[in-house]
């Protein structure tokens, strides 16, 4: 994966694929001082670009680690990755970090902050069955304490729960896992927000302990728009015996339909298809 041809973006330039590497004392490896963006261009636009951006900063400032890149020095970051690389259709993947320097331990104040921004084509994130509804577990890991690690980030420590919770789904034959937070509400799935639907309303867990998506923001903007009521509540594992419908939303997952949570079964319906049609005209408008 890494030996191929192409450019990516690294502290400031343009470098071979093969030749952007970190050094095995880089302080981020050892203690996941680092945060990311996922991204999609459509058809050469990066959909909502400026708010990933911004975003990044944001997780960065809430790991005491401010990037040394403005919004704009970030977009034009983007541009150059993919103008480099003749991608139209991509993901996008931002990434900053505390790099390798004076600091071994855990404190890293004088090691350099450092950033890289790559992209490839990458399809569907659920594969080829993502319209039949995905088959999701029931992780048993939780969404931490937001006084425990800041969810709001989009920092790379948050996900170790999440790999080892998709590895459980997917030797299960599921696609991915359904999260509850610590308190035991319903949360996300491993790299996407949840959604339900029932009797022609929309519901969907408050963002207090989980990613405020893009996604999930602007397909509520959608739902509101079409004149859906949306629903930002607490929901309860025994909730999803009532729910007739749900879905994922994320950039890599855009809209995906949920079939079955562990025992629980959706059908993938007419909201559920009119969102991911309306998610699909959007970004690519
Ligand atoms: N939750 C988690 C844990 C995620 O990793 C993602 C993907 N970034 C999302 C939700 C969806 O966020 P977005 O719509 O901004 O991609």
């Amino acid at each position: 994966y890494d030996d191929r041809d192409g450019n990516i973006w690294m502290d400031g330039q343009l470098v071979e694929w093969r030749d952007a590497k970190v050094h095995i004392l880089t302080h981020a490896l050892h203690y996941a001082s680092s945060v990311f963006e996922g991204e999609r261009c459509y058809n050469g636009k990066i959909f909502k670009s400026v708010e990933h951006s911004e975003r990044l900063r944001k997780s960065g400032e809430l790991l005491d680690m401010p990037l040394p890149y403005s919004v704009a020095e970030i977009e034009a970051a983007k541009e150059a990755v993919l103008k480099a690389n003749g991608l139209t259709n991509a993901y996008v993947r931002a990434l900053a970090w505390r790099g390798a320097g004076e600091d071994m331990g855990v404190a890293s104040k004088r090691n350099p902050i450092r950033m890289a921004v790559a992209a490839w084509e990458w399809g569907n994130y659920y594969g080829d069955a993502k319209m039949k509804g995905a088959k999701l577990d029931i992780a048993k890991w939780r969404r931490p304490d937001p006084a425990t690690i800041p969810h709001a980030a989009k920092a790379a420590g948050l996900y170790m729960i999440c790999t080892m919770s998709k590895h459980a789904a997917e030797a299960k034959g599921c696609s991915d896992a359904m999260m509850f937070d610590y308190r035991g509400y319903v949360a996300e799935a491993t790299g996407a927000n949840i959604f339900f639907v029932k009797d022609g309303e929309v519901f969907t867990p408050i963002p207090d302990a989980i990613l405020n998506g893009i996604t999930r923001q602007t397909v509520i903007g959608m739902l509101k728009d079409m004149g859906v009521k949306v629903h930002e509540v607490r929901i309860n594992p025994g909730d999803l015996e009532g729910f007739q419908q749900c879905f994922l939303t994320g950039t890599a997952a855009e809209i995906t339909p949920v079939g079955q949570i562990g025992d629980y079964t959706f059908e993938v319906g007419e909201l559920t298809r009119r969102v991911a049609t309306d998610y699909e005209k959007l970004v690519r408008a």
